[in-house]
């Protein structure tokens, strides 16, 4: 229950400010793990809204929404109740690039996630805009008390999550003309910025954009080419047997050498060229004028038309995100096929906003310098509403776990996704919008979409992060994929038992049920599971190999507040990267840029020395 105390004050365990995809699921995951929670939020009516694509997954993050849902989170069930057009990308290729992508209803989405927002016991969601953040304790000892929002009433709490996304001293820019606000038509926050500065947070600045909203009844689709969804749509929860409703299809254009020509005969009229923006973008996700300059010798560019719902004939135009200005927007739509008489419903822009370079935060989230005060999403200089709700999850859950005395959740790079994004924020940093892609992870045929619940369930259960009819789920799943295994292990063809006949690269399980009928009954998921385990095998058990070396590194810990200045032998910039990035294990230490393993093999050396001289208890 809320108290109210005699000073009007409004208390909670956690509190999480802005309702985006990493506020939303922060709040619910704390809430989920027994915390009071209350998530603020400008307006009520932009609760998980996509600011950008009307879409949910693709490569790289399509493996986060699986691995969401497989913790217990919202993305997942919302985008299987209100997408509009599910496809699996990467099928032709191996199974650890299979990455699943939904075109969503955009507004049915954001509702979706309102009410399971809604729905959700401990949760209080109420309108409010933060303004301050209250901090108590010295330089040392800093720690967060709670928020002060517009109108003066005070939100106290010991943990706060702020999920602030391109909200932050933020400025919308088309052509020469330049609004404060994150997102069209919404304004901007300037006093958390400001707060953070006090508190000694360095901020920098990060550019985006987004492509023109069109009229739907004005395009000629005759003159572009149509994708339709899966014939058989997968959904992204584990919870969902199957997506129901029909497959809305997108449609393809290109642009063409007038287009890039108008372009470029315009590029002083775009803020990025003109010099009106400094910061720097998504370099995966371009503009359409930096595709023009970056990709000179291409004649064109996919465009892809995709629809923003059901019930609207707005159409997403992705492929050309522009800060152009509105004239040179409309002229080029006039020279691309099927959109020569499309009228703009919104023109692309881009915005600027401060960004918090995350190698401010521990491994869990939580700022270095004020304890209690947790960031996720695009604040922490990432991209995407995927990489945004998997920080949420983990630093609602951490909130939750700090109150409760418990040590924090750290997923390791060879157990999720959403370890490697978050390893590579607080280890790495960041100079460029930051965006999961699959390279990015050494592991990936451990961290594959379709095992997300394997890998995760059984941890969120520990950490209370999961009902039991998900856990009693993945439990059935097991027991099913086991006795599969052994009927496979029991039954022969050709003199070898059906589990080495399937490792053959010829042989599909469909070649295994003229062997064995009764494997007609076993599902897809278990059948798919069952495959991979066996066909794979070899590859599996070598990076387990890998992963175990680097699990060794990664129990060496280095003590909180570790006096690098005492180790002379140190090289001084290897010095200066450890004081800054204070990683808690060896293996966080090896993967900061510029530390060489002489340096690890020093460092490692030294905590030995020191574990056998002094503290023979403290964990190594
Ligand atoms: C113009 C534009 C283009 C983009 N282009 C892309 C793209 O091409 N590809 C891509 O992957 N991503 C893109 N994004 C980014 C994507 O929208 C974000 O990565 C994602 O939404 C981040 O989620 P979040 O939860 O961190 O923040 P958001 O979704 O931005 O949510 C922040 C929330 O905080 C609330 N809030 C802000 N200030 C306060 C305050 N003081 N008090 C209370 N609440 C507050 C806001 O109202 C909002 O609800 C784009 C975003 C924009 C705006």
């Amino acid at each position: 229950m809320m108290n109210i105390m005699s000073t009007g004050d409004y208390q909670f365990d956690v509190l999480v400010i802005g309702a985006g995809h990493a506020g939303t699921e922060a709040a619910l995951a704390a809430a989920r793990m027994g915390a009071k929670t209350a998530l603020l939020t400008t307006n009520l009516d932009t609760v998980g809204q996509m600011s950008c694509n009307p879409a949910i997954g693709g490569i790289g993050k399509g493996q986060i929404v699986r691995e969401i849902d497989a913790l217990g989170g919202a993305m997942g069930q919302a985008i299987d109740a209100t997408g509009i057009q599910f496809r699996m990308l990467n099928r032709r290729k191996g199974p650890a690039m299979h990455s699943p992508r939904a075109q969503a209803d955009k507004k049915r989405y954001q509702e979706e996630i309102k009410r399971i927002v809604e729905e959700q016991p401990n949760l209080t969601l109420r309108q409010d805009a933060v303004e301050s953040l209250m901090t108590e304790g010295g330089d040392d000892d800093r720690r967060i008390v709670g928020v002060q929002v517009r109108g003066g009433f005070v939100y106290r709490s010991p943990a706060v999550i702020l999920t602030t996304g391109t909200f932050l001293q933020a400025l919308m820019h088309t052509g020469e003309s330049k609004t404060p606000g994150g997102r069209a038509g919404e304004g901007t926050s300037t006093g958390i910025s400001r707060s953070l500065e006090q508190l000694g947070f360095r901020l920098e600045r990060f550019k985006t954009g987004t492509p023109p909203r069109v009229n739907g009844r004005t395009i000629d689709y005759d003159q572009t080419e149509i994708q339709p969804g899966d014939d058989e749509p997968e959904p992204f929860s584990f919870l969902s047997e199957r997506v129901t409703g029909d497959q809305v299809p997108c449609w393809i254009t290109y642009t063409n050498p007038q287009v890039h020509e108008l372009i470029q005969a315009n590029l002083h009229r775009a803020p990025m060229y003109s010099g009106q923006i400094q910061s720097s973008g998504p370099r995966y996700c371009p503009s359409i004028e930096d595709k023009v300059v970056r990709f000179a010798d291409k004649d064109q560019h996919q465009i892809f038309l995709e629809p923003e719902g059901r019930h609207t004939r707005e159409v997403y135009v992705n492929g050309v995100s522009t800060s152009l200005p509105r004239d040179v927007q409309e002229a080029m739509f006039r020279l691309i096929p099927g959109l020569q008489n499309a009228e703009i419903m919104r023109y692309g822009y881009a915005v600027e906003y401060d960004y918090c370079p995350p190698e401010q935060l521990r491994p869990w989230l939580e700022t270095k310098q004020v304890a209690g005060l947790y960031f996720a999403g695009q604040i922490n200089g990432t991209t995407g509403y995927e990489e945004a709700g998997a920080q949420g999850l983990l630093a609602g859950a951490n909130a939750a776990l700090k109150l409760s005395g418990q040590e924090p959740l750290v997923l390791d790079r060879n157990q999720a996704y959403i370890g490697v994004l978050i390893d590579d924020l607080v280890t790495c940093g960041v100079d460029e919008p930051y965006r999961m892609f699959t390279s990015r992870a050494e592991y990936r045929l451990l961290l594959r979409q379709d095992n997300a619940d394997r890998r995760l369930t059984p941890i969120a259960k520990q950490t209370g992060l999961v009902e039991e009819s998900r856990w009693r789920k993945l439990e059935d799943k097991e027991t099913e994929i086991a006795r599969v295994m052994g009927l496979l292990k029991s039954h022969r063809a050709e003199q070898v038992t059906l589990a080495k006949y399937l490792r053959r690269n010829e042989v599909t399980w469909d070649v295994l049920i003229e062997r064995l009928p009764e494997l007609a009954e076993v599902s897809t998921q278990v059948a798919r599971q069952v495959t991979y385990d066996i066909k794979y095998e070899g590859y599996i058990a070598r990076q387990a190999v890998e992963v175990e070396r680097q699990q060794r590194l990664a129990e060496k810990r280095i003590p909180d507040g570790f006096d690098y200045e005492s180790l002379g032998q140190l090289r001084t910039e290897a010095r200066e990267k450890l004081m800054r990035i204070r990683p808690v294990s060896l293996a966080q230490a090896a993967r900061i840029s510029g530390i060489t393993p002489a340096d690890v093999a020093l460092l490692l050396a030294y905590l030995e020395q020191r574990i056998r001289d002094h503290s023979p208890a403290e964990s190594t």
